[in-house]
């Protein structure tokens, strides 16, 4: 399989022509190894137009929402990121290339260990992932620029928009099981905005919320 080719032909047709213009958010997905962070029998599809299951339930999210996502932080270099829902790790992935330190809280274990292994032995040097409920933030690290939940939740954890800069924005899937919205928060001045950006469908979000 010509992975290469794979992933250029995804970022054409699945993020170029769906209107992502960052060009570092562009690079960024023509760079990491998408095929790397799914399960092995699903390799040969890691780079269609949709998510995939990693096991234990949970799913690596199709790569346009991933992008999406990505472009609404609006990283430019310097930023600290908390991500909640390590899953595969490509997330983290894929944000390590545009700030400067990605903190990421996976609650299951086994998920946890793997995506660990795996970021390591491809040289990011600059993910940091935490074995834990998510929801509760990562207080002795806080405060972070950007936050993005990758599960969905009915309400913001409260603890997330206490550990968000001010200036800072924070991105999650909002609502239940059925109908969720992804929603931009942006704190300025202690004040909270928020922006609906599309529907979206993600697994949940499972803690204190
Ligand atoms: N960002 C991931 C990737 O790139 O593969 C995809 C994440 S998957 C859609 C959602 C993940 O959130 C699952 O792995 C799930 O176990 C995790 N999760 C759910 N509730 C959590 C919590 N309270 N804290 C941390 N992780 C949580």
């Amino acid at each position: 399989m010509d992975y290469e080719k794979l992933r250029k032909r995804m970022v054409k047709e699945q993020i170029v022509t769906r209107e992502i213009k960052d060009k570092r958010v562009i690079d960024a997905f023509l760079k990491v190894e998408r095929h790397r962070f799914v399960p092995q029998d699903l390799i040969n599809t890691a780079y269609g137009d949709f998510p995939l299951p990693i096991g234990e339930g949970q799913t690596i999210s199709q790569p346009y929402i991933v992008a999406l996502m990505t472009e609404e932080l609006r990283l430019e270099g310097g930023e600290r990121v908390l991500e909640i829902g390590t899953g595969s790790g490509y997330q983290a992935a894929i944000l390590a290339q545009l700030c400067s330190q990605v903190y990421t809280i996976e609650r299951i274990t086994s998920l946890a260990k793997r995506a660990q292994i795996l970021l390591k032995e491809l040289n990011y040097n600059n993910i940091i992932v935490k074995l834990g409920d998510g929801t509760v933030g990562l207080s002795e690290e806080a405060p972070f620029d950007r936050i993005m939940v990758t599960a969905a939740t009915q309400r913001t954890p409260p603890a997330l928009i206490e550990q968000l800069k001010d200036g800072g924005r924070l991105l999650l899937p909002l609502g239940n099981s059925f109908s969720q919205v992804l929603t931009l928060v942006e704190k300025q001045a202690n004040h909270l905005n928020s922006r609906s950006i599309c529907n979206c469908v993600f697994v949940p979000l499972i803690g204190k919320c």
